[in-house]
């Protein structure tokens, strides 16, 4: 259910209002709009009277949230939601590019890399510690000296750093991190999104299953936001169709769709969208094109020798090419 305030309100009638709410055992989320005010009320609504709250001399008029996402709704907030990553804006105007390898392999790789994105205008770093692989035989990441060797090139560079935590036993290994990724395999993984929502603030980049429905993505993005974290960036990289010939099929409409639904930013991963090093540039350019609030590209200073994604890496020139390609339309479009 949200509330939308008449024009003008009193301060102290729109907080007896919500110390009303609370009485009820409702919890208001007042939502400032430059042209309205809203709030969106978090509980059991079953039991208010709409008719009751519309009568109140505060209130414009009440509107029930029909869609099972509530918190994550932009009915619930009509405005775009900016999230900061360590002082880089994600959203509402707030264009990011996290560029960097799939995985941290040693630190003259991660530190290299994490030079050259920045250079491009990379503004986030990101780079896998532990690595949630197919086969158990494969590389599953450096674990704790992956994270160590992150802080490392955030220091050298000053990008803040995003990583993909896959268990809840290993936060405290992420104090230093600045974006935490829930992967597209643990997108319903719903103990660990009510787990890392009670435990932080910190962004959190939930990448969307490989199975999975927008409705689903949204439902995962309200766990955490239930949780107590409303900090969420959602991340399209592609879904897996009948089409085998690429990694996976993204519809790049769906940028436009979640926007519609929701107010949290949306970025897109070309590299895992298509699996292809040769491929990521356009639709990269595309991404940011269609109003993407970021993209999430891997890259290698060595494609044919990465531990993880090498064909779907761009190397550190390539993704200079697109940075620059990305800017060329961002700014045409602006
Ligand atoms: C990754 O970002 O390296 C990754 C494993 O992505 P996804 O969860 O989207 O497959
Ligand atoms: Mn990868």
């Amino acid at each position: 259910m949200v509330i939308i305030v008449k024009k003008g309100a009193d301060e102290t009638q729109v907080e007896n209002l919500k110390s009303m709410l609370r009485a009820k055992n409702i919890e208001p989320h007042v939502s400032k709009g430059s042209l309205q005010t809203i709030i969106g009320c978090v509980g059991d609504v079953a039991h208010i009277d709409p008719a009751l709250i519309e009568a109140l001399d505060v209130v414009e008029s009440v509107q029930r949230i029909q869609e099972p996402y509530k918190e994550a709704n932009r009915k619930f907030h009509p405005e775009d939601t900016a999230i900061d990553c360590a002082g880089v804006k994600v959203g509402a105007g707030g264009f990011s590019v996290i560029a960097g390898p799939c995985s941290v392999e040693s630190e003259e790789q991660i530190v290299g890399i994490a030079r050259s994105v920045k250079a491009a205008g990379a503004t986030m770093l990101r780079g896998g510690a532990f690595k949630p692989r197919t086969s158990p035989y494969a590389f599953q990441g450096m674990g704790a000296e992956g994270i160590r060797l992150l802080s490392l090139a955030k220091k050298e560079t000053g990008l803040p750093i995003v990583t993909e935590l896959m268990d809840f036993k290993d936060i405290d290994l992420f104090n230093d991190v600045d974006v935490i990724q829930i992967g597209a395999r643990n997108m319903q993984n719903f103990n660990l999104l009510k787990e890392v929502g009670a435990y932080t603030k910190k962004p959190i980049l939930l990448k969307r299953g490989m199975s999975a429905t927008i409705q689903e993505l949204l439902m995962s993005a309200e766990y955490v936001m239930a949780s107590g974290n409303p900090n969420v960036i959602l991340c399209e990289r592609g879904i897996r169709t009948f089409e085998t010939a690429l990694r996976n099929t993204l519809d790049l409409g769906v940028v436009t769709l979640l926007h519609r639904l929701s107010h949290l930013p949306v970025v897109i991963d070309p590299s895992h969208a298509t699996g292809h090093a040769w491929m990521v540039d356009s639709v990269a350019v595309a991404a940011a094109a269609i109003g993407a609030d970021g993209l999430i590209i891997e890259v290698h200073n060595d494609p044919p020798h990465a531990k993880c994604d090498g064909a779907q890496s761009q190397t550190p020139e390539m993704f200079a090419r697109t940075m620059a390609r990305i800017n060329k339309v961002r700014e045409a479009l602006a």
